[in-house]
């Protein structure tokens, strides 16, 4: 397996354990955040991870201080010019990511792979306009990232054959299982997995059952390894609720789809879940 230069954008939630997976493969990944105080905690995720593999007997101590070594924290989108391959984690919105592609396009060598992990926004749409819309593709990863086999590796009406080739063989280098999709609202999981959401939210909304008690019936009885609200504060409410807002436009608003407002207004409210202490549950102790 050849080891390659991975840029990574955003090193949040997924970013960071985007980074991991890429690491420990021997790649060399250029970790790029906005925020300085996130690629601080990201590096502190890194070395906990690798703590615990030292502990674990998984790796060895020189092991761990190598995976680390191989990833550069960047603040600078012009550092990613050596990449390879460049997997964009920032948040779920379509301006944003456009504009990251825009850059990419321009500061990218003209073989490097542009992927997103974008959980529902069309790829098409992320690469229409953009010069070379045959480079971008969506390369889904599911939360937690290092845990979690699955990659959804989606194809845009422009994508060229040759770059799904190499994006799929990636995540099989990655240790992962690929499986190919094609560009529509949610992909495959994510379109799933909405009325998981957010018929638990109108069960909640219309007062049938608290958020410890539906999540508890999920697991119990149902047998889902988290519930809805566990699951929602682990992914973050607004990611969650952005990707159900674009699943639900990108199908001409079928009522199936329709975002709730309890979700809205803990957006709303800055309460996301884990990643700010409090979201349907609290996490600050
Ligand atoms: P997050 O909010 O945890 O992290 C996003 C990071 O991007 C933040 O740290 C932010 O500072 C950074 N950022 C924002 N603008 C930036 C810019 N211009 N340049 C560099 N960094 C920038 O979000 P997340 O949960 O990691 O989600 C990221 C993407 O992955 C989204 O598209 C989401 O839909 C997708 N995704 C999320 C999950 C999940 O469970 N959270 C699972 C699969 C896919």
């Amino acid at each position: 397996m050849e080891r390659k230069t991975v840029g990574v954008i955003g090193a949040g939630t997924m970013g960071a354990g985007i980074a991991l997976v890429c690491a420990r493969r021997e790649h060399g990944v250029l970790l790029l955040d906005a925020n300085q105080t996130v690629l601080e905690k990201a590096k502190s995720y890194l070395i906990s991870i690798l703590s615990k593999d030292v502990e674990k007997g998984k790796i060895s101590e020189q092991q761990k201080q190598e995976t680390l070594e191989r990833v550069q924290f960047v603040s600078d989108i012009e550092k990613l010019a050596p990449a390879d391959i460049v997997i964009e984690a920032v948040p779920e919105r379509l301006d944003l990511k456009k504009s990251i592609f825009g850059d990419l396009t321009r500061i990218c060598r003209s073989n490097a792979l542009l992927l997103t992990n974008t959980s529902s926004i069309s790829i098409t749409e992320i690469a229409g306009g953009l010069t070379h819309p045959e480079r971008i593709l969506g390369f889904h990863f599911f939360n937690p990232a290092p845990v979690m086999p699955l990659i959804e590796v989606i194809r845009g009406k422009k994508s060229s054959e040759e770059n799904v080739q190499a994006a799929y063989q990636f995540a099989v280098d990655l240790g992962k299982v690929p499986v190919l999709v094609t560009d529509t609202p949610g992909f495959i999981v994510n379109r799933v997995a909405r009325p998981y959401y957010n018929e638990a939210l109108r069960i909640l909304g219309d007062n049938v059952a608290n958020v410890e008690q539906i999540d508890r019936i999920m697991k119990q009885a149902g047998g889902f390894k988290m519930g809805p609200f566990e699951l929602q504060d682990m992914i973050g409410i607004d990611i969650n609720f952005a990707t159900t807002q674009s699943v639900y436009t990108d199908f001409f608003h079928e009522g199936r789809f329709k975002p709730s407002r309890i979700q809205q207004r803990m957006v709303q409210s800055g309460s996301l879940g884990r990643k700010t202490g409090d979201g349907f549950y609290d996490y600050s102790k």
